[in-house]
């Protein structure tokens, strides 16, 4: 017997989701593990990086950016 199943397409939309707030920058050395406090402003943890270089000889970072997203349907039903 063959199941059947029926699929409706609904198109997304995906935007920043402004009931989150702004994006969070942030920086992490990859040689010992030291952090920058997160930031609204990427500078901060640029600076952070600066300095911590400065301090430690330490090149390597692993910068990150944290933003939330909320995906809207644009026709027909929402999520289940
Ligand atoms: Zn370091």
């Amino acid at each position: 017997m063959a199941l059947r199943s029926r699929m409706r397409f609904v198109h997304w939309s995906l935007t920043i989701d402004p009931d989150k707030g702004e994006a969070v920058y942030a920086a992490a050395c990859v040689t010992c593990d030291d952090a920058s406090e997160p930031s609204a402003d990427k500078r901060s943890p640029e600076q952070w990086c600066l300095r911590h270089a400065g301090r430690t000889g330490h090149m390597g970072f692993l910068a990150t950016i944290t933003s939330h997203f909320r995906a809207t349907p644009l026709e027909g039903p929402g999520p289940p």
